[in-house]
């Protein structure tokens, strides 16, 4: 079956599909983009993705390609074009294409692309009945993180680290010793007291749509909540630990640099969240 992708106006084969040499995308990663998952014909959190494109347009002051209402049409269009039941939708905006200078160029005319990958299940069985492992890493970027932008390379760097050390993630820390978060997703505890802890939105982290999804579910399931930061030995004695994002919902952390969380298995509370955000997510816009 042929792929598409969507680029500036046209549905294209995805091996075909191009944007410009001087796309500002491409020469200076002056753009921004969400992934969205569809699960058994629904999409997770749409409103909250698209919510959080706006904003990381209007931080970088790049105007919307299309508007919103055009966008989720070009979204169920494509979604459509390549039968996906269950995948995940890239979205990327940039401020397009202009002769290479650093200020913004005059008349911008920002890039929209859409691609899709089809994904038989969000994480593998294995990773969900062991858990995976995190390796912890200095966290390099710059200051403005709650921008969803395409500049990825500290985060290239880190998940190339943890592939090499044979882990899942790499959790990112600040220089007081507190964990940022993950490379693409958000960091979890569970205290021994059962108390669960992410760290609070700034400007030091992406504030993940499953993130908040996730907040609201453990207020309706009745979970304790502190929204705080905590340091990689807090983490490393902790009852349960997990990872959030779009694309794995909540993935069970059972090793820190090697150090088994809790008892090494994955916990309860985990288990509990996952299964009330998939609820959650089959309850999204249907794209059929
Ligand atoms: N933090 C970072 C740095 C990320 O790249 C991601 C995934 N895009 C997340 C957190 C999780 O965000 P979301 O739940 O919106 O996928």
């Amino acid at each position: 079956m042929p792929r598409y992708a969507y680029v500036n106006g046209r549905y294209l084969p995805h091996e075909e599909a191009t944007v410009h040499v001087e796309d500002r995308g491409f020469q200076f990663a002056d753009g921004v983009y969400e992934v969205v998952t569809i699960i058994d014909g629904h999409l997770a959190d749409e409103q909250g993705h698209l919510a959080r494109l706006d904003r990381s347009l209007r931080e970088l002051a790049i105007a919307w390609p299309v508007k919103p209402p055009v966008l989720r049409l070009i979204m169920r269009e494509l979604i459509r074009r390549n039968r996906l039941r269950n995948g995940t939708i890239y979205l990327q905006v940039t401020r397009g294409a202009a002769p290479r200078d650093f200020a913004f160029p005059k008349a911008p005319a920002g890039t929209l692309v859409l691609t899709t990958r089809r994904v038989s299940r969000f994480g593998a069985p294995k990773q969900l009945d062991e858990g995976v492992g995190v390796i912890t890493i200095p966290d390099i970027r710059w200051a403005r993180r709650d921008i969803k932008s395409v500049a990825l390379l500290p985060q290239v760097l880190g998940k190339q680290r943890a592939v090499e050390a044979g882990a899942f993630e790499a959790w990112q820390v600040d220089p007081d010793g507190t964990v940022t978060e993950g490379c693409s997703s958000n960091a979890w505890i569970i205290t021994g007291d059962g108390m669960l802890v992410t760290r609070a939105p700034s400007n030091r982290i992406l504030s993940g749509i499953t993130r908040q999804s996730l907040i609201r579910l453990a207020a309706e399931n009745g979970i304790a909540f502190e929204e705080r930061s905590f340091t990689v030995d807090e983490a490393k004695r902790a009852r349960e630990a997990f990872v959030s994002s779009a694309s794995t919902f909540v993935m069970p952390v059972t090793r820190i640099d090697g150090t088994p969380v809790g008892d090494g298995r994955p916990g309860p509370v985990g288990r509990k969240l996952r299964q009330a955000y998939i609820q959650y997510a089959q309850q999204g816009p249907s794209v059929r």
